[in-house]
């Protein structure tokens, strides 16, 4: 999968992405990223990008001609173009799996007050927030994205199982997780995980997911997928 981006801090997403799962994924070539810097398609000496906003008010605003000579560079033409905004929907889980089946997507990375809204009427296929908060510029956003997009691609955690139980998944909170030791200053780790009966972890998994959705999440439950055990279990 390819992730270009657009921005006025290539090297920001550059070094941000280049560690750990994605970073691997990058060297290994399951995943592409390409960094377009706005900049360079300022075409005039000063490389300025952004202008003061007509009507007045604080701030600068970027200028629609380099974002859209910066996108024109960009070959072949993407069908989706994502721009970070705190305007957009709200990224989640089921947009990142959504997004996971794009063979290429496109970053637009706002700054100041933001972009000229004629470049958003014409090239962006999609609003995207990661919260409601402001951010002082679209980098960070695009990164929390492509991290959460990337590690959903075929081949980049070793194993899919990894994001099936995770939270989210089928709409509920994962299950706590232990490791070694299996006594901690006195903290048991719970009897079952070390009784190697595969049917009984799942199921104490399972209900343990429940508690805690119900507990911390209890908004996810109205949509997660539940079977009549399951129900049955909340209900006692
Ligand atoms: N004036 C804009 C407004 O009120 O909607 C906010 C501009 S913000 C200071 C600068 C840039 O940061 C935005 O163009 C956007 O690219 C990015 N940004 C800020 N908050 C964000 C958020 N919650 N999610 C995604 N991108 C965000």
């Amino acid at each position: 999968m390819k992730f270009t981006v657009l921005t006025l801090f290539p090297e920001h997403v550059q070094a941000g992405l280049g560690a750990s799962v994605i970073g691997k994924a990058l060297e290994r070539g399951i995943l592409e990223l390409s960094c377009i810097n706005i900049r360079d398609f300022a075409g005039n000496k000063h490389n300025q990008v952004d202008d003061y906003p007509y009507g007045g008010g604080a701030g600068m605003v970027m200028q629609p001609g380099p974002i859209l000579r910066a996108y024109e560079s960009i070959q072949p033409r993407p069908k989706r173009v994502v721009y970070l905004t705190p305007q957009g929907k709200t990224f989640d889980q089921e947009m990142a799996f959504s997004l996971a089946r794009e063979e290429s997507l496109v970053f637009l990375c706002g700054h100041y007050e933001g972009v000229d809204e004629r470049i958003i009427d014409r090239i962006v296929t999609d609003e995207v927030s990661i919260g409601d908060y402001i951010l002082t510029g679209g980098e960070m956003a695009a990164m929390v994205m492509i991290d959460a997009i990337g590690r959903l691609v075929d081949g980049v955690l070793s194993n899919s199982s990894s994001y099936e139980n995770e939270s989210f998944h089928q709409g509920l909170l994962e299950y706590p997780q232990y490791t070694r030791p299996a006594a901690f200053e006195g903290q048991e780790v719970p009897e079952v995980l070390l009784s190697g009966h595969h049917g009984n972890i799942d199921r104490w998994r399972r209900e343990q997911a429940l508690v805690r959705t119900l507990r911390k999440r209890p908004d996810l439950l109205e949509k997660a997928e539940l079977t009549e055990k399951d129900r049955e279990f909340i209900r006692n």
